[in-house]
């Protein structure tokens, strides 16, 4: 990465600020060239008549106030990557948007101050780090930094690492809480607008899993369009071949099953019904797996879990099993004894047989005695989990 060290005083920074009170945010300086709270940020939160004020006191009696860190872009223009809060505090107070108590214990604001004090301020030296890097380089970096304390979350990184009209454009849409579809997402996808869940969604479903990839090469773009067609037809889809909003179904890896599914035809009539009936059917142990489940033609019964037989059935079945065994002098396993070899007439102990269902459970085989049968543990293992 490379780092360019540069000075400015408060005032060349303060050029052009402008405070957003309705967003919370510090918006602009140094004329224009520098966006103080990039939409990857957090919002302003030294408002607190404590953070804002010792910022400000720092400045009055000399102190420096720490590095501040700038992103380079192109064109000149730059972003903060760290002293956001410092930056929109010391904007705010040049701009009389707070007070701070002078020595006598009255509230001043920046335009009643002596103009000593006004200069001290204004021409107060910051020290900054201009950073210009490639995507791991500044992602290790922001790794490196604790921002306002909270660390960035994946996709904040990959915000601040791409960002430009392409990334404001996918917050507009994927990560604005004014989006009345926010709700309706919220049914299949995990997480909150504000750190950026459907927006990550909705970049991994259209870039199969590559979204750095994919946010590098659209960067510049100035439409997301791709991006939203893409994640609605998954959706869409969805809502789609499962009438019915299940909350096992938030969070599913919906743009994979999409991709793996959407070719073949279902009938949602019959697809509602199957889905009814294993959320009805107790030995389903994982109802989150139903929905691949039922994508894949009602097969793959690892997907949903399904419960084995309890310890006191299978020991009710072995002593059943074994004493027949005894009696005719074969193998308590009915697969042994079918065979032909050494052990034929071999009498296993409990813990050496697994429980298997006569009747496979995806056949409608009941997971009951009735329905249970103890083999030696290679059998069982041969046969499937049926
Ligand atoms: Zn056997």
């Amino acid at each position: 990465m490379k780092t360019t060290l540069k000075q400015y005083t408060v005032k060349e920074v303060c050029e052009g600020f402008v405070y957003n009170e309705i967003e919370g945010k510090g918006l602009f300086g140094l004329s224009g060239r520098l966006t103080i709270q990039p939409e990857y940020q957090r919002n302003y939160i030294y408002a607190d008549g404590k953070r804002d004020v010792a910022v400000i006191q720092s400045l009055l009696k000399g102190y420096p106030l720490g590095l501040i860190y700038f992103n380079k872009l192109s064109g000149g223009k730059l972003e903060v990557l760290d002293g956001q809060q410092r930056i929109t505090s010391f904007g705010r107070y040049v701009t009389n948007k707070f007070a701070v108590k002078d020595e006598h214990g009255m509230e001043q604001y920046f335009h009643s101050i002596a103009a000593d004090k006004q200069a001290r301020i204004l021409e107060a030296p910051l020290l900054m780090y201009e950073c210009e890097g490639t995507e791991s380089e500044i992602k290790e970096w922001f790794r490196t930094i604790n921002i306002a304390g909270v660390p960035l979350n994946n996709q904040e990184l990959l915000n601040a690492v791409y960002s430009g009209p392409f990334v404001t454009l996918g917050k507009e849409e994927f990560s604005n809480s004014q989006n009345s579809n926010a709700q309706k997402w919220s049914a299949y996808i995990k997480g909150s607008v504000n750190r950026q869940e459907f927006w990550e969604r909705a970049l991994e479903w259209v870039s199969k899993g590559n979204a750095g990839e994919y946010m590098s090469k659209h960067r510049t773009a100035q439409t997301i369009a791709e991006v939203k067609t893409y994640f609605n037809s998954v959706l869409d889809w969805v809502s789609g071949v499962f009438p019915d909003v299940e909350k096992e179904m938030r969070g599913l890896d919906w743009g994979t099953l999409y991709e793996t599914y959407h070719r073949q035809s279902y009938k949602p009539a019959a697809v509602k019904q199957e889905v009814r009936k294993l959320y009805a059917d107790p030995f389903v142990k994982k109802r989150s797996g139903i929905f691949e489940y039922v994508l894949g033609g009602s097969h793959d019964t690892k997907l949903l879990e399904v419960r084995l037989f309890d310890e006191s059935t299978k020991r009710v079945v072995y002593e059943k099993q074994t004493a027949a065994a005894q009696a005719g002098g074969t193998s308590n396993c009915p697969l042994c004894a079918h065979g032909h070899d050494a052990n034929k007439g071999k009498l296993w102990k409990l813990a050496e047989m697994d429980a298997d269902h006569v009747a496979a459970w995806s056949r409608g085989g009941k997971t009951s005695p009735e329905n249970c049968e103890m083999l030696c543990s290679s059998h069982n293992r041969a046969k499937g989990n049926g």
